[in-house]
């Protein structure tokens, strides 16, 4: 099997609050993954600890094949984190200047050619802002900034994207296109691990469910998802969406 991600028995605590234990799962090459879980359930922890971002204190993890501590490809991996759309918003630079950032690690020390360029403007074409390439990224809206940061990725070449919450004040309607969008580029081979709070919207799109609280509950199809009970023990009977902790004693 040709994985992109391989964690195996992952557990990671902020000083002495665990929130990821035992989490061993992998994402296959091609695979387009939604990662679920209430509010605070480790999501963003564990996606930082499978992209190599954060070392866990148990456990390993190895991205394309190699141990993710020393990975020295890091523009395979294409990484849209929460705070990257409002890093950039107070700075002074274009959407195009954002998508060229993404050729610098296969630049180098040359100068940029006209088939950088070239892979700049596909990139921009693909997920639809060619025609806010000069405009500032301080004056986009939040759709538009996770499409400039996807385009910086596909400008990287990357290999797997990997989104954190991208959707989130988000209208209906824009998400839905932007749903297309990955549908469009998972097509196209490239992988895809999202964090998604609408668990309704991600499993209608995603090959693969992840949802854990804390500890892995279900890691399969969508259909087996809505068969089994993990929806209900990770999010705790208190109700949906609320923070629920992992209910140990129910498993
Ligand atoms: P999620 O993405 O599911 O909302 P997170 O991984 O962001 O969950 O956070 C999991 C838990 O770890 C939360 O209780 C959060 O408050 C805590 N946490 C997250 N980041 C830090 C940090 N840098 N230092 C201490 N605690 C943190």
């Amino acid at each position: 099997m040709n994985y992109v991600i391989e964690a195996e028995g992952v557990t990671f605590a902020y000083d002495e609050h665990p929130v990821v234990e035992d989490v061993t799962l992998a994402v296959e090459a091609g695979e387009f993954v939604g990662l679920i879980g209430p509010n605070g359930s480790g999501k963003t922890t564990l996606l930082r600890i499978m992209l190599g971002l954060m070392t866990p204190d148990t456990g390993s993890v190895r991205l394309f094949g190699q141990p993710a501590e020393g990975f020295r490809e890091g523009e395979r991996l294409g990484y849209v984190s929460q705070q990257s759309t409002e890093a950039d918003s107070t700075m002074p630079i274009t959407v195009r200047e954002v998508v060229t950032m993404g050729r610098y690690p296969h630049v180098g020390l040359r100068r940029l050619r006209p088939d950088d360029h070239d892979i700049v403007d596909d990139a921009l074409e693909r997920v639809g802002i060619a025609d806010l390439a000069d405009r500032r990224i301080n004056r986009l809206s939040g759709g538009q900034k996770q499409r400039t940061y996807i385009a910086r990725a596909l400008a990287g070449e990357a290999d797997l994207l990997a989104l954190d919450e991208p959707t989130v004040g988000v209208d209906a309607d824009s998400r839905d296109r932007f749903y297309e969008l990955l549908n469009e580029l998972n097509d196209r081979g490239i992988t895809i691990v999202l964090i998604e709070h609408d668990i309704g919207v991600v499993t209608e799109h995603v090959d693969t469910v992840v949802c854990i609280n804390r500890e892995l509950f279900h890691h399969g199809s969508p259909e087996a998802f809505a068969e089994s009970d993990a929806l209900a023990r990770a999010y705790g009977v208190e109700g949906m969406g609320k923070r629920a902790p992992a209910r140990k004693q129910q498993l």
